[in-house]
């Protein structure tokens, strides 16, 4: 079985290694008292909470279960270089 895969934009939390993309994850807000940051809370038990700018988030090769979900655990995504 061939499961559909496709590029989103996601955020890694470096404390458990789970990306969390932009557009599905219900952990990441904008932020309300920087402009133009955006705010991630990890997903329990990652405790991580970290503020960012958009460009901090990568490209990442996931599949579209994955992408809906929200998060991607290791081994579940794959890092696309900025530019390739
Ligand atoms: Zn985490």
């Amino acid at each position: 079985m061939i499961l559909p895969v496709a590029i989103h934009m996601g955020i890694l939390c470096e404390v458990c290694g789970v990306v969390h993309f932009i557009a599905t994850s219900p952990g990441i807000r904008l932020s309300a008292t920087i402009e133009g940051m955006y705010r991630l809370t990890c997903k329990p038990p990652c405790s991580e909470v970290k503020t960012f700018r958009k460009e901090a988030m990568h490209p990442y090769r996931v599949s579209e279960d994955v992408f809906k979900k929200g998060y991607a655990e290791v081994g579940e995504y794959e890092v696309l270089e900025k530019g390739a």
